[in-house]
């Protein structure tokens, strides 16, 4: 019974993250969907991503967060879109929240990239479609190098893997080549991106990565 509710929660999903991308397509914007634990750098990431493409292309941002409007008030000092998505208790961003949010963002502004930046989580949001073009695993070195072969659905799914905290990684006993080579297990294509979001190391292979969307 419970695998029955299940299967129409992700049904309707479904049908709503094709909503999402005919809005998209219609408009001609690249959605990524940025997944990560909590304080895995992701909001950091796209403040610096923002710095050094925001003039360039026109970034708008949906923040996924269980309570607080602290990302997005982040984001927003960038002086670009921002719409903030409480779920109160969901783990994870649905297709159908992220229309909402969609439609909003796109009301008065014309985007050609949107960052969502899921609830931060390595489980649910994996395993909801919201119609972006690609999902994008976020890790740090500062969370273990298990984690890939703990949650190898997102790790699978990524089109892209970005490591991040790579100027502490001395401080700890994460091992760069056990996570990647872990990666590489579930996932032979996906580029792997080694970033520092305070220093800028790695960077330009990640705004390089964003310009061959
Ligand atoms: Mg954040």
């Amino acid at each position: 019974m419970k695998i029955k509710v299940m299967d129409k929660v992700l049904a309707a999903n479904d049908a709503w993250a094709e909503e999402n991308r005919k809005f998209l397509a219609q408009r001609s914007i690249t959605m990524l969907n940025l997944i990560g634990s909590p304080g895995s750098g992701k909001t950091s990431l796209l403040e610096k991503t923002i710095d050094l493409l925001g003039k360039k292309l026109r970034i708008g941002v949906i923040e996924g967060d269980i309570a607080t409007s602290r990302d997005a008030e982040r984001i927003g000092k960038k002086g670009i879109p921002v719409f903030q998505i409480n779920t109160g208790n969901a783990c994870h961003l649905d297709a159908h929240l992220v229309n909402a949010a969609l439609k909003e963002l796109c009301k008065s502004s014309r985007l050609n990239l949107i960052f969502v930046e899921n609830i931060g989580n390595l489980v649910c949001p994996a395993e909801f479609d919201i119609g972006e073009h690609a999902k994008i695993a976020i890790l740090s070195v500062t969370e273990g190098d298990d984690k890939v072969e703990k949650y190898p659905l997102l790790f699978s799914e990524a089109k892209a893997l970005i490591i991040t905290k790579l100027s502490l990684l001395s401080h700890t006993n994460f091992k760069l080549e056990k996570a990647e080579k872990d990666f590489r297990k579930v996932n032979r294509e996906a580029p792997i991106l080694r970033i520092d979001n305070i220093s800028g190391e790695g960077f330009s292979g990640w705004i390089a990565f964003l310009n061959n969307m």
